[in-house]
C-alpha cells in the first residue's frame, strides 16, 4: 500500500495547495492522510469558536470526500501559537509516530519560503518530526502566499499534470463556504496559478512543489 501525508496549518491550505494533486494520487489508488494543525478559528473573529471549530471540520470533511483522501486529522492548536502549542501537545512525536506507522513514499507540507509564520512553522515541524522518526521520503513544499517564486530557481521541481482532477479541486475548494469573502479573488489566483504552471508543464494545468529533503 501506498501512503502520502499532507501536512498542513489551517483548513483549505491543503486543497488550496495541493488539492489537484491529492485527488489524482487517491484516483491512482494512494491512501492519503491529511494532519491540520489548527481549526482555522481565527478566520472569523466574531462568531464564537466552537461554532467555527464545527463549521470548518464540516467543510474540511466536504472537501476531502471530493478529494478522496483516507482520512483528516486535526491537532486543534491555536491559530499563531503553534510553537509552544506543539511543545505541549508533544505534537513532534505524535507526527513522528504517524511517519513511522504510514511510512509515506510522499509528504506533502508548507513551503519555508511561506511569509504566513504558521506555515513556516508547520514546515519546521514536519522536518524535525520525519528526522525523528528516522523514515526516509520526500518531502515536498507547495505556496499559499507567495505567489511569486523568486530565489527558488535551482531546487528541484516536482509538476503534476492536475488536468483531469482541477475540477475537483474547485470543486473541493467551494466546500469552504464560510470563506466566501475571500473566495472569489482566491478562485482566480488558484486559476491563474495552475494555468501559469500547466504552460511550464506543457499541460492544461499543474501544481508545482518545491522539493525540501
Ligand atoms: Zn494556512
Amino acid at each position: 500500500m501506498k501512503n502520502i501525508l499532507v501536512i498542513c496549518a489551517h483548513p483549505d491550505d491543503e486543497v488550496f495547495g495541493a488539492g489537484g494533486t491529492v485527488a489524482k494520487y487517491a484516483q491512482e489508488g494512494y491512501k492519503i492522510d491529511v494532519i491540520i494543525f489548527s481549526y482555522g478559528e481565527q478566520s472569523h473573529p466574531w462568531l464564537k469558536k466552537h461554532f467555527v471549530v464545527k463549521t470548518r471540520i464540516a467543510e474540511s470533511k466536504d472537501a476531502s470526500r471530493i478529494l478522496g483522501t483516507k482520512s483528516l486529522t486535526f491537532f486543534g492548536l491555536g491559530e499563531g501559537h503553534f510553537e509552544e502549542d506543539s511543545k505541549t501537545k508533544d505534537i513532534h512525536n505524535k507526527i513522528s509516530a504517524i511517519i513511522k506507522r504510514k511510512k509515506p513514499v510522499k509528504i506533502f507540507t508548507h513551503s519555508i519560503d511561506d511569509p504566513h509564520p504558521d506555515h513556516k512553522t508547520v514546515y519546521n515541524t514536519v522536518l524535525e518530526s520525519l528526522k525523528k522518526s528516522r523514515h526516509k521520503c520526500d518531502v515536498y513544499t507547495f505556496d499559499i502566499w507567495n505567489p511569486v517564486n523568486l530565489g527558488k530557481r535551482k531546487t528541484p521541481r516536482l509538476y503534476v499534470d492536475i488536468s483531469k482532477t482541477f475540477s475537483r479541486k474547485i470543486e473541493a475548494l467551494k466546500c469552504f463556504k464560510s470563506q466566501k469573502v475571500s473566495m472569489v479573488s482566491l478562485l482566480w489566483s488558484v486559476y491563474t496559478r495552475a494555468v501559469t504552471s500547466g504552460i511550464q508543464n506543457s499541460t492544461k494545468f499543474a501544481e508545482v512543489f518545491y522539493k525540501a529533503k
